[in-house]
């Protein structure tokens, strides 16, 4: 729009200027002239019948010379004036004056041949003279004339800049008028949908999450709350992921304790004081307990080590067989009473590695207890390891056929807090214990993904770059 005003008030005042630079040009090329060339030829009418007199008496050629000059500038001006005239009424002065010329010229003529009183004969006197007055009087008529041409032209000329300031002016103050009300509208636009999303970022922060916001806006912001409500949506998932996930915790805690608590309330009361087989059981119970609930501690304590990124890592070179065989061994009892087959897969020359051992033992603890977790009585269980060339690479897995994991649930397994199917599953877990298996993994340059299928088991795979 304003391009467009800009435009078309530029194409009006070219061609303004245009009309105004040839009026310019006649004023300076026409009517100046004429009047100079006029004034000039007038000039020359009185020197030419002064030099004619002065020849005529004296006989001096000098003066016939100086009459000559005279006469031959005289006729040049006036063929001059005659291109240049530029209207009819000069044309027809031009015209009449070349007539008186022409009959100027006769009368010399004649007068050259006459004696000297005959030269002050009475009749030619009169004739000059009537000549004279008459090219006198065109050629003031035609000063006359194109002065009044001239300032008419001035006029013009002035009333054309005059307007093409004026259009100037007037497209200038619209285009500011317009830029104002644009910017006013468009400002307007952008801040009414910023405005909303602080305030609703105000509710964020207050924990009020509300409705989606559904904001008419250009694209940018648009898209900006798209992704506002995007992260709130996301935000309000975490908010109550962390609600079910403080009560699960709180559960999962609470269960070892309060086993603890009635076992040696049991111990206490001395209820199987005469069965000491039942009370080693209550004291093997509450162990048991205890440990599990070190380990969830544990957990938790690596969990909020990991979260402020202040999990630390000893790096050393370290083979991988015997924290395989140290983990099996320490899980042996599990294995053991649930009557589950464990069986090794891992190649003799199979390369060492650089790792945290520690930190790497509790990775295969994790996996493995939880293959044994959710893997029913006389399952079975693989660990395999193998070198993938490809990537320069050792490849570990952890293979149960267990219960397995539904489809939608591969992709969180290893986030924070996910518990798959957890609400109707009697298995006790933190669900930290993957999303710290993956942190470890990738602390090791390596990664780490599940295939599974329900009911036929899964494998954990990760992998650790070979030295
Ligand atoms: P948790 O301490 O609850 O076991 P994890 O982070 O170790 O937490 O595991 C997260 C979830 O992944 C588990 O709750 C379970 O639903 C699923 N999961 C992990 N390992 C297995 C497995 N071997 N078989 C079936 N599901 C598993």
């Amino acid at each position: 729009m304003i391009i467009l005003l800009v435009g078309i008030s530029g194409v009006y005042t070219i061609m303004n200027l245009n009309d105004l630079n040839q009026l310019i040009e006649s004023i300076i090329k026409n009517d100046s002239r004429i009047i100079k060339l006029a004034e000039e030829s007038l000039d020359d009418l009185y020197s030419l019948t002064a030099a004619e007199d002065k020849y005529l008496i004296s006989r001096d050629p000098d003066y016939y010379q100086q009459f000559k000059n005279i006469r031959s500038d005289f006729t040049k001006r006036v063929d001059e004036l005659e291109k240049i005239a530029d209207t009819d009424v000069k044309t027809g002065l031009l015209t009449e004056i070349k007539k008186f010329q022409g009959l100027y010229d006769v009368l010399i003529d004649e007068r050259k041949s006459l004696t000297v009183q005959e030269k002050n004969n009475q009749t030619y006197v009169i004739d000059r003279e009537m000549i004279t007055r008459e090219i006198d009087q065109k050629l003031r008529n035609l000063v006359r004339v194109s002065t009044e041409d001239r300032n008419t032209k001035l006029q013009r000329s002035k009333d054309m800049s005059t307007q093409i300031t004026n259009v100037f002016n007037i497209s200038l103050s619209l285009a500011v008028i317009l830029v104002i009300i644009i910017t006013f509208f468009n400002t307007r636009k952008i801040n009414l949908p910023i405005n909303l999303l602080s305030e609703r970022a105000k509710e964020v922060a207050g924990g009020k999450f509300g409705d989606p916001l559904n904001i008419s806006s250009p694209p940018e912001i648009k898209e900006l709350a798209d992704t506002f409500n995007m992260m709130c949506e996301r935000l309000q998932e975490l908010d109550q992921m962390k609600i079910d996930y403080i009560s699960h915790l709180s559960h999962e805690l609470r269960t070892p304790l309060t086993v603890i608590k009635e076992a040696s309330s049991m111990l206490q009361e001395g209820v199987f004081s005469k069965v000491p087989e039942k009370q080693e059981d209550l004291f093997v119970l509450i162990k048991a307990e205890c440990e599990r609930l070190i380990l969830s501690v544990n957990r938790i304590l690596d969990f909020s080590r990991m979260e402020a990124g202040k999990m630390f890592f000893s790096f050393q070179k370290a083979s991988l067989r015997p924290i395989i065989e140290k983990n099996v061994l320490k899980l042996s009892p599990l294995i053991q009473k649930k009557k589950m087959d464990i069986t090794l897969d891992i190649p003799e020359d199979i390369p060492s590695l650089r790792m945290d051992k520690e930190r790497i033992e509790e990775v295969f603890e994790n996996l493995l207890s939880n293959a044994l977790k959710f893997t029913s009585e006389g399952g079975k269980i693989t660990v395999s390891a193998k070198s993938n060339g490809e990537n320069n690479t050792i490849e570990i897995s952890v293979s149960d056929n267990g219960r397995g994991i539904p489809e939608d649930g591969l992709m969180q397994v290893f986030d924070k807090f996910k518990r798959v199917d957890d609400k109707r599953s009697a298995i006790r877990g933190t669900g930290m214990g993957l999303a710290i298996v993956r942190h470890i993994i990738n602390a090791h340059g390596g990664h780490i993904w599940v295939k599974s299928k329900v009911g036929e088991g899964s494998t954990f795979t990760f992998s650790l770059p070979a030295l």
